[in-house]
């Protein structure tokens, strides 16, 4: 049976052509599967696990219907949604993984990480990333009443924009050292990675060893996912 990747579906109730063919997915091509794993980004924003948004709702209901049928569900934290928690994953029944983890797929150790820690060219979005990880900032942000939280959710997501639309588009890929550092550190041969929505399978050599580096898309224009067959790898696109 085939293991399925997805990530950055950013899910959001103002797309809701992205959460019907998600829910679609997760009845379809995941229920066929033997485990789902999500590399984060599922959300457009989650401000805390007493997030009511309705279209998350459901979402974590198909989830949750996914993993009692018998479908192993992972999540990791994205850059939008790393405040999902243990809430979160009584919901969804999802099982939440530390970003990086190594998973043993078909016996061989893959490394699985949502990317944004690989975009070390990005200095400023890094030093965001360095504050809202750190346990102190996210206890003083989940005191704050969840209105307050939607609020500052907007204002970051607002800034985002901002900040993508005015950095050259290298500076938001992949550092290439970083990567090398990452296959190095985890010592394996395959990788698997979103955030940067540029769907793509990439052949290196690191060491004298052929690795691969395989980056996920986003869900904004079409469906986009990973199927994973005895070792077997293919990077499918679901038009909408
Ligand atoms: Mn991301």
């Amino acid at each position: 049976m085939a293991r399925l990747f997805v990530s950055d579906v950013h899910l959001h109730a103002a797309a809701p052509q992205a959460i019907e063919q998600f829910l679609d997915f997760l009845r379809t091509q995941a229920a066929a599967a033997e485990a789902l794993y999500i590399l984060g980004d599922l959300f457009e924003a989650w401000v805390g696990d007493d997030d009511r948004e309705p279209a998350n709702e459901r979402v974590c209901r198909a989830l949750r219907a996914l993993s009692v049928g018998g479908v192993a569900c992972f999540a990791l934290h994205g850059n939008r949604d790393f405040l999902l928690g243990s809430g979160f994953c009584e919901r969804s029944g999802c099982r939440l993984l530390s970003d990086p983890v190594i998973a043993q797929l078909d016996g061989e150790r893959v490394l699985l990480t949502h990317g944004d820690a690989l975009c070390t060219d990005d200095h400023s979005y890094q030093e965001l990333r360095s504050i809202v990880r750190e346990g102190a900032w996210q206890r003083r942000f989940l005191a704050l009443p969840r209105a307050h939280r939607e609020l500052l959710a907007d204002e970051a997501r607002a800034g985002s924009r901002r900040h993508t639309s005015r950095t050259v588009p290298y500076i938001m890929d992949t550092n290439a050292a970083a990567v090398t550092a990452a296959f190095r550190a985890a010592r394996v041969r395959r990788m698997i990675h979103g955030h940067t929505h540029r769907p793509a399978v990439h052949d290196l050599e690191i060491d004298g060893e052929r690795v691969q580096r395989i980056v996920l898309g986003a869900w904004y224009e079409q469906g986009s996912y990973l199927y994973c067959d005895r070792g077997i790898y293919e990077l499918r696109a679901l038009p909408r």
